[in-house]
């Protein structure tokens, strides 16, 4: 498919390249912060599965150069606007609209950003990059490590808990098997969950890409046990046909007694903890969870399932659209002006997974090899 074609479908693929971003993706995280005020207070983050970057660079933006987007920086701009005009009135002095000018860019002390994934990552200003992979537990120090040189402990593997915001957009490469792609993606979630609880704050957010697929209350539960509030969110830049959303957890607070054990990660799979009896969680209507809390003799807290009779008492996070109304719609395609120039994009993949096809594609003179016409249509 050619790329003006592309452009015609993807009203987000275009003004991603049009506004410098790596990727559309950077849509949905703009998105997702006008819904949740994701950054309010936050300095230092970690964006899990983070190639081409185009995530990164919205934290650059936001962060490190304090710039504003989507509706707050509308919003801003109106403000200013009715304060030029104010001001051009005789109405308003000089001094408080310089104070209006620094509201859009506001540069915030003391971040640090610290980008992972598999493929190797073209720079960004001001962003540690590593290249990992987020389900080997060896990266956890790594990034502890990037976050804090000085005060990181080797010996101890000891960091502290220093981040207020971690990330995760990650994404298997989709094989095409349902279940298959449905599975590696939630090991992926679990992967970066795990992360999250070795390296959040307290009072720290998660937010994580998920399939809506069979089963997903039950991670929606497990969420439950480790953070205050958990969303859904479907930005309107996630086209609305695909089962892809966003998980926002906020108010991080690691239950009492939990021990952590990366040789036993949190996870759907034989690693689950036993049935025990316990309290159960309710929420604000008074559901019971179909995850149980446990504590144990020692102290231990033990996480587990309810079995599947209960299905009345299965929790669903709140589902939360994100983007105004009047953004692109994601699954429509739109006319544009004969004349127009379709754009390269921003920067294309350092490393892509199918880099070596088209080497050979090359090498053999074109998709149908040198020696091969084209089927006819
Ligand atoms: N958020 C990115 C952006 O805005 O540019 C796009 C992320 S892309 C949808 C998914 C990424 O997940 C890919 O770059 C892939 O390499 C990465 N990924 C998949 N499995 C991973 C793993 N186990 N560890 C680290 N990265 C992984």
């Amino acid at each position: 498919m050619g790329k003006s074609s592309k452009d015609k479908r993807d009203a987000y693929y275009r003004l991603a390249k049009e506004q410098g971003w790596r990727a559309r993706s950077a849509f949905k995280l703009i998105q997702i912060d006008e819904q949740f005020n994701l950054f309010d207070g936050v300095t230092r983050v970690v964006d899990l599965c983070a190639a081409p970057g185009s995530w990164s660079q919205v934290l650059s933006r936001i962060l490190i150069k304090g710039e504003s987007f989507g509706r707050r920086a509308w919003e801003e701009k109106q403000r200013r606007e009715r304060r030029i005009a104010a001001e051009a009135a005789g109405v308003i002095q000089d001094e408080i609209h310089q104070d209006e000018l620094e509201i859009t860019l506001k540069p915030r002390e003391g971040v640090k950003i610290v980008a992972v994934d598999l493929q190797p990552m073209s720079p960004l200003d001001g962003i540690t990059t590593i290249k990992a992979d987020i389900t080997n537990p060896l990266t956890i120090p790594r990034i502890l490590q990037a976050l804090d040189p000085e005060t990181y402990n080797s010996d101890t593997s000891d960091g502290g808990h220093p981040v207020d915001l971690v990330i995760s957009d990650g994404a298997p490469d989709v094989t095409g098997l349902h279940d298959l792609d449905i599975y590696v993606q939630a090991q992926l979630l679990f992967a970066a969950l795990n992360l999250a609880l070795r390296v959040l704050k307290p009072g720290g957010k998660f937010v994580a890409k998920i399939f809506r697929a069979k089963d997903i209350d039950l991670i929606y539960a497990q969420l439950r046990c480790f953070f205050e509030i958990v969303h859904c969110a479907k930005p309107r830049s996630s086209r609305a046909s695909s089962l892809e959303a966003f998980v926002v957890c906020e108010g991080f607070n690691m239950p009492k007694g939990y021990r952590l054990d990366p040789e036993k990660p949190l996870g759907l799979g034989a690693n689950r903890p036993q049935r025990d009896e316990g309290e159960s969680l309710k929420d604000k209507e008074g559901f019971v969870d179909r995850q149980r809390r446990t504590v144990k003799d020692d102290g231990v807290t033990i996480l587990e399932f309810e079995s599947d009779e209960e299905d009345e008492n299965r929790w669903i996070a709140p589902f939360v659209a994100c983007g105004d109304l009047s953004a692109f719609d994601s699954d429509a395609t739109y006319h544009l002006p004969k004349d127009r120039v379709s754009l390269d994009p921003v920067q294309p993949p350092t490393a892509p997974p199918y880099k070596r096809a088209l080497e050979l594609r090359r090498q053999q003179g074109g998709l149908y090899g040198k020696t091969t016409k084209a089927p006819a249509k």
